[in-house]
């Protein structure tokens, strides 16, 4: 067994606007846009070297900040979605989409 979750199968579904998941140990999960945009973890968004990001000052987003228009794999561990406002630069990993997994199991469970 990996220690790093990966999945084996992802949908990004532009018309309802969500992400879903297929992990290898059979667990699925499901992001809808304006949860992946709150989790976009780039260095403008979350910060860096102890500096708050943007999205800590609890912005109020826009539509095209909530929208995305597409998105493709990082090399084999992430990723990354295209937002209709031109943000591009997120990562999601693969250990950060399944530690924010908000299916009934992960929320009733705590997270590692
Ligand atoms: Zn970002
Ligand atoms: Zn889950």
């Amino acid at each position: 067994m990996q220690s790093e979750p990966s999945p084996s199968a992802i949908r990004i579904i532009r018309e309802g606007q969500r992400v879903e998941l297929d992990w290898a140990d059979g667990h699925q999960s499901q992001f809808d846009a304006v949860a992946l945009r709150w989790l976009c973890p780039c260095a403008y968004c979350r910060g860096e070297a102890g500096l708050p990001g943007w999205l800590d000052a609890n912005p109020s987003l826009s539509e095209q900040q909530t929208t995305f228009t597409g998105g493709e794999l990082v090399g084999s561990y992430a990723l990354c979605i295209f937002w209709a406002d031109g943000h591009r630069t997120g990562y999601y990993t693969w250990s950060l989409l399944r530690t924010n997994c908000a299916c009934a199991a992960c929320i009733s469970a705590p997270h590692g």
